[in-house]
């Protein structure tokens, strides 16, 4: 063991995938005043959802976070769901059955105290088409006869039914139970325990300066691991300290090695740089800062987005830059990377260490925003005001609208927008950057992906 601190060497190699499955979605349906926003409240444990004592009150879909057991899961509540409706009333029932087409689970919500009506009747064959689990509620069991009550919706063949009383709270935990049953499996859960070193890819096109800095790194930090007994720490990883923490270098073995190979070098280093970039959970990608931005630097690049990670630039070299060549520099940046705006840059020096100490910090910038997730009611009422004022523009007589959206997973960030038809991909760029400008996410790429309604 060549480090002089083994506390900095605990835990596991850390694990880039938290959490990343989507929040499956739980849509609540139901005839009007039933009782749906009175049980949303009881499902995501606080009074949010408006519950308004008018008999058909209607509302557009909104969704809701809720966890439940540890368990992440998005509840959209529906307006009152009628068939043959007119107007108004049409477009809530369609809403309701857009909720329950990209639901994973549907809660149909009966009012125990009516029992199973006409309309209720017209419901259970919409959500039998629909083919979703459905959980079957007998909303305003207050009491025990009205528990008992429930068990004559046996009789509308969606299984048993579940009393509650969602104004007072009963039996709502045996509910959510079985909610949670019906949904797809969990992502696997990574405990909040120790977590390795960040894996990090040392980037760039031959003679940018990879080996340099690694040996900076390494001889200014001292605790350079080539291979570590007894850890989990590959071979060919470097183990570096940086502001204090050990950071895993990986795939580090050919920058270790000072015999270089010039024949078929291109090759060789882009299925390096594709290892180095697919282990790692953040990129610094070296650019020579003295030399112009290549075709070859540009696939770096993109290998690094491609493969949706974390990205810093470090402009290598920064000693040769002097104001003539920044004055170039500064254009041919414009110029060339005008499509990572959102890119992390650092000038730094390896050979002189000028500020090699910024790379540490610029690394977590970049991995906060990779593993940021924004809250599905903040995204809604964000991208609703968004796509109100800018609506998208007319295709074949129609705008298509945005239904909700929801952030699918971290590392990096995804979004999955439910729409009414395609949306073009100009419009998905100008949601991207306004999500850029509203909530960051300086230093990773985003997805978006449109999920049109069938
Ligand atoms: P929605 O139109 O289906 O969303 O129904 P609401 O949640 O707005 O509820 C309609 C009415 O039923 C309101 O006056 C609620 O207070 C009432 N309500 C909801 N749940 C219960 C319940 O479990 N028991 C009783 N007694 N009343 C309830
Ligand atoms: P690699 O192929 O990306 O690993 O690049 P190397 O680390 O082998 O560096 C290529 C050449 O650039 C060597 O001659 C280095 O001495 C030189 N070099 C690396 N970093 C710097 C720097 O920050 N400033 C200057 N002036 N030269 C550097």
């Amino acid at each position: 063991l060549l480090t002089d601190d083994p506390d900095l060497l605990t835990g596991e190699p850390g694990g880039a995938t938290a959490d990343t499955g989507p929040a499956p979605v739980v849509a609540v349906v139901g005839r009007p005043n039933v009782g749906k926003s009175t049980l949303v409240n009881r499902l995501i444990g606080r009074r949010q959802a408006v519950v308004e004592d008018v008999p058909g009150v209607t509302r557009d879909r909104v969704p809701y976070d809720a966890n439940w057991n540890g368990r992440r899961f998005t509840v959209v509540d529906t307006g009152g769901w009628e068939p043959d409706a007119k107007d108004r009333a049409r477009a809530i029932a369609d809403q309701a059955e857009i909720a329950v087409q990209t639901a994973d689970v549907v809660v149909f919500v009966v009012d125990v105290t009516v029992g199973a009506t006409d309309v209720d009747e017209a419901a259970v064959k919409m959500l039998r088409r629909s083919a979703k689990p459905v959980i079957l509620v007998a909303n305003k069991a207050d009491n025990q006869t009205l528990e008992i009550e429930a068990t004559s919706l046996w009789s509308m063949g969606l299984g048993e039914p579940y009393p509650i009383s969602a104004l007072h709270g009963r039996g709502s935990g045996d509910l959510l139970d079985a909610v949670l049953d019906a949904m797809p499996p969990a992502p696997p859960i990574i405990d909040g325990g120790p977590r390795g070193p960040r894996r990090v890819a040392l980037v760039g096109r031959p003679n940018v300066g990879k080996s340099s800095l690694l040996n900076k790194l390494s001889k200014e930090e001292r605790a350079v691991v080539d291979s570590v007994a007894g850890t989990t720490v590959d071979p060919v990883d470097s183990l570096v300290e940086m502001g204090g923490e050990v950071w895993q270098f990986v795939d580090t073995a050919g920058l270790r090695k000072r015999v270089k190979t010039a024949s078929g070098t291109e090759y060789y280093a882009s299925l390096r740089t594709a290892g180095a970039v697919e282990a790692a959970e953040v990129a610094v990608v070296l650019l020579d800062s003295a030399e112009p931005i290549s075709e070859q630097d540009q696939r770096v690049l993109t290998s690094v987005v491609e493969a949706g990670r974390a990205l810093v630039i470090a402009f290598n070299k920064w000693d040769l830059v002097d104001a003539d060549r920044r004055y170039y520099l500064d254009k041919e940046i414009d110029r060339e990377l005008r499509r990572l705006p959102w890119a992390i840059r650092v000038n730094i020096s390896a050979k002189t260490g000028r500020a090699v100490d910024k790379l540490a910090p610029a690394l977590h910038r970049a991995l906060d925003s990779w593993e940021q997730r924004v809250s599905t009611g903040a995204l809604n009422q964000w991208l609703t005001a968004l796509t109100q004022a800018t609506p998208h523009p007319v295709r074949g007589g129609r705008a298509p609208r945005l239904l909700f959206a929801t952030q699918a997973g971290v590392a990096p960030p995804r979004f999955v927008l439910f729409t009414t038809g395609p949306f073009d991909a100009g419009y998905i760029r100008f949601i991207e950057r306004k999500l850029r400008e509203e909530f960051g996410y300086e230093g990773s790429p985003i997805d978006i992906s449109v999920r049109p309604r069938k």
